[in-house]
């Protein structure tokens, strides 16, 4: 793709107008207004690269994999590898053993609640999360907690949206069997210095689980240099289908884990005395597996590959920078989370003003925002407010949006004033 052009110019050669091009979507009207995406933490649009790839698929290749000695069942197995080996190649894992098809991000911390879970984790055993966990990264400790009588210790932040980590090191103890931690927030935008989490965390030996799920399409992703036992993240959320997602683990913990579900594919050979299981990955992929899904999101990786994660992240600061100065100047906002490192997501409050209110009258400008708590009910209760309205960008928006973003937002203050 030439991403040279004058079009857009932002410190770096990308033409985000011929970008959106490749997004059929973004032509759409909503209530005769050009559609305003601005729900891309929620998922993201796709290119016309993933939906073709994943039309080839059905009208070329459909067959189940793994099972078969004819063409097709060859091709589709053959493809659906591929998409293995794209990921393993963009998150720069050691082996394709460590990349393990689930349906999200929801999924693969289900899985490594359980599978982790019940190999390691026992009576009066500690879960270190943090106070602004999506609840994917909450309710499967919980039920943990009540199937195993385990501890959960949650790391508080301060009303920048910065994690509290000073006394970090002493929450650990020879209990304190797994720290789950996201890496960007979804509704503060907060960037978490996952690194020296990690660091800190192995220097007690506990493994590290990355909730990659708002990260991973904003920030080179490299699992062996950041060194996190899991990382996990959803394909609809980096451009590709729904109903994907990826678990990266580090082989010799994958080893160890017993099997999450049981089915075809995970097994060696079954009797009705005793089963073996199968090799990684397939050990964790029972059942017919999200074939179309693997395939599209290996489309999605190649497109972003493309274009560059690096070029992605300098424009969608750009524009994060652009929209938070912007949104400061009016003052009946409050923008809630301004940590000092943050993915491009803005969430704020109306002085008087409910955000589903928001939402909907921005909703008649044609703007698609989100309102509500982002299933992030603690961060809530943080900042004592029942929801927020979030604007999150992604590399195929353009600062004449988020004009329209402000206009809209005044328009607002001047319906209710
Ligand atoms: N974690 C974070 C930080 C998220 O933002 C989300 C979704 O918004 C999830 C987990 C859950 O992702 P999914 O619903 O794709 O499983």
């Amino acid at each position: 793709m030439n991403l040279q052009s004058n079009s857009e110019k932002v410190g770096i050669s990308f033409d985000v107008h011929k970008i959106r091009e490749d997004f059929p979507i973004l032509k759409t009207k909503v209530r005769g207004k050009p559609l305003v995406y601005f729900d891309n933490a929620a998922t993201t649009q796709k290119p016309r690269q993933v939906i073709e790839r994943i039309k080839k698929y059905y009208e070329e290749e459909n067959s189940n994999v793994h099972r078969g000695v004819h063409f097709l069942s060859e091709v589709a197995t053959r493809e659906y590898e591929a998409a293995r080996e794209t990921i393993r190649k963009f998150i720069n894992a050691e082996s394709t053993e460590e990349i393990i098809f689930t349906k999200g991000t929801t999924e693969a911390i289900n899985l490594i609640a359980n599978s982790f879970g019940k190999t390691f984790i026992n009576e009066n055993d500690e879960i270190i999360i943090s106070e602004m966990e999506h609840h994917s990264n909450i309710v499967p400790w919980q039920l943990l907690r009540e199937e195993r009588k385990a501890i959960i210790n949650v790391i508080p932040f301060d009303d920048n949206g910065d994690l509290i980590l000073d006394d970090f090191e002493k929450i650990f103890n020879e209990r304190t069997k797994l720290v789950s931690i996201v890496h960007v927030s979804n509704s503060l935008g907060t960037v978490n210095p996952i690194k020296k989490i990690i660091e800190i965390a192995h220097s007690f030996a506990v493994p590290v689980l990355i909730d990659g799920a708002q990260s991973i399409m904003h920030n080179k992703i490299d699992v062996q240099d950041l060194g996190c036992d899991f990382f996990v993240f959803s394909g609809h959320k980096i451009y590709g289908p729904t109903g994907i997602g990826v678990l990266y683990g580090k082989r010799d913990l994958l080893e160890q884990m017993k099997p999450y579900q049981g089915g075809g594919d995970m097994i060696r050979s079954v009797t009705f005395q005793k089963t073996t299981y199968n090799d990684l990955p397939y050990k964790f992929e029972a059942g017919t597996p999200n074939i179309e899904g693997a395939i599209g999101l290996m489309a999605s990786i190649e497109y972003l590959n493309g274009i560059g994660i690096d070029q992605i992240a300098s424009y969608e600061n750009e524009l994060l920078n652009y929209a938070t100065e912007k949104i400061s100047q009016i003052p009946q906002v409050k923008i809630i989370g301004t940590a000092k490192e943050k993915g491009p997501i803005i969430s704020f409050v109306l002085e008087n003003i409910h955000p589903h209110d928001i939402g909907t009258i921005l909703d008649y400008e044609g703007i698609a925002l989100r309102t509500g708590h982002h299933c992030t009910q603690p961060v809530m209760e943080h900042f004592k407010i029942p929801a927020t309205t979030r604007a999150s960008f992604s590399f195929y928006n353009t600062k004449e949006e988020i004009d329209l973003l402000i206009q809209g937002i005044q328009k607002v203050i001047k319906v209710f004033s």
